[in-house]
């Protein structure tokens, strides 16, 4: 396995009351070591339950119900394992050296993350600690490193500040840092910069990049902005309905998009030089209430393609591979390529 993270048909499923609701459901991707890939979708397509499925956060009424997540990382021997995530126990040991330590997360809220009532300082230390043999003093020293290493001035003091006391910008640096200290092989970074403005948003998205280079690190990124995948991502997965719909390199999405999910967030981004009088184009419909249940493609009902009879009956259709790792979910780009095969 060449890869640093293959997930494969990962399905994730809430249990309420009223029913099941499918959140993740059968999500395929892998990340290349040192790669980004950019998971890209609208709000509750599952985007962030695949993320919190990896770090094994998952809240009570959530299971992993099938599917495999393989991690390959050297353990604290420096020997090569593979594990399924999906399969360790997530209080375990296997999955405290995970997590935190060979996969780090970072969110779109710092205030969510970090805690209120003990200083920046504190929480490094403890995240340090945790992973590496050093003592206080060290691992102080290794926090005010770690916050010059963000950007953040005045580190020796702003060290001892509470979350509250940064802006959202260094409060976000902050977060990063305490995520990177025990230099993690794969940072997954959950909407990193959606609370932020433009202009710091551009410097946490420059200061991530940096980052991974400096680490030599994988990122996972997830994000509704497509500007972000753009100037972010190697790889794409577009997500719709808790399914991976589509898997390409970030040209190939960009340039030569297949799914007509995929074709449709790109016609919906706002272009600079279009007339001023130019509507703004929107994805038809909505995404179907969480507990509906859609028979065949998901994306049917909101699809200008959709061929009644093929579409929107039996399962749904499969991620299949059409050429050089592109890969989609839609009967009509799969049953095309197997034509020209
Ligand atoms: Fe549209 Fe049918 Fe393709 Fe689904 S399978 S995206 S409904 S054409």
């Amino acid at each position: 396995m060449e890869n640093i993270l293959e997930v494969k048909g990962l399905k994730t499923h809430f249990r309420f009351d009223e029913g099941i609701v499918r959140a993740v459901d059968g999500v395929d991707f892998r990340i290349r070591p040192q790669g980004t890939l950019g998971i890209v979708g609208e709000s509750g397509c599952g985007k962030s339950i695949t993320a919190m499925s990896i770090m094994r956060l998952l809240p009570r009424s959530a299971k992993i119900v099938d599917g495999q997540m393989l991690f390959r990382y050297p353990d604290s021997r420096n020997i090569e394992q593979i594990v399924d995530l999906a399969q360790v126990d997530e209080d375990g040991r296997t999955m405290l050296e995970i997590r935190g330590n060979r996969i780090a997360m970072i969110f779109q809220e710092p205030m969510t993350a970090l805690s209120p009532v003990h200083t920046i300082g504190e929480q490094l230390v403890e995240a340090i600690r945790l992973h590496q043999d050093l003592s206080k003093r060290e691992a102080r020293n290794l926090g005010i490193e770690m916050l010059r290493k963000v950007g953040i001035p005045r580190a020796e003091q702003r060290i001892d500040d509470y979350s509250f006391q940064l802006s959202g910008g260094l409060r976000q640096r902050a977060m990063i840092a305490i995520a990177l200290c025990n230099r993690p092989l794969l940072l997954i970074a959950d909407e990193p910069t959606t609370a932020l403005d433009v202009t710091i948003q551009a410097q946490i998205l420059r200061l991530i990049r940096e980052l991974q280079e400096e680490y030599a690190m994988a990122v996972m990124i997830i994000t509704h902005n497509l500007g972000v995948i753009a100037r972010m991502a190697d790889e794409v997965a577009v997500m719709y309905r808790g399914r991976v719909v589509e898997f390409a390199d970030v040209d190939s999405i960009f340039h030569a998009p297949k799914h007509p999910y995929t074709k449709a967030l790109l016609r919906s981004i706002p272009k600079v030089d279009a007339p001023r009088t130019a509507r703004l184009l929107s994805i038809r419909g909505t995404v179907p209430e969480p507990f509906a249940v859609v028979p065949g493609c998901p994306f049917h009902p909101r699809c200008d393609v959709a061929v009644a009879g093929l579409c929107n009956s039996g399962e749904p259709p499969a991620l299949l591979p059409v050429r050089n790792g592109h890969a989609v979910a839609c009967v009509l780009e799969t049953e095309e390529s197997r034509r020209y095969a």
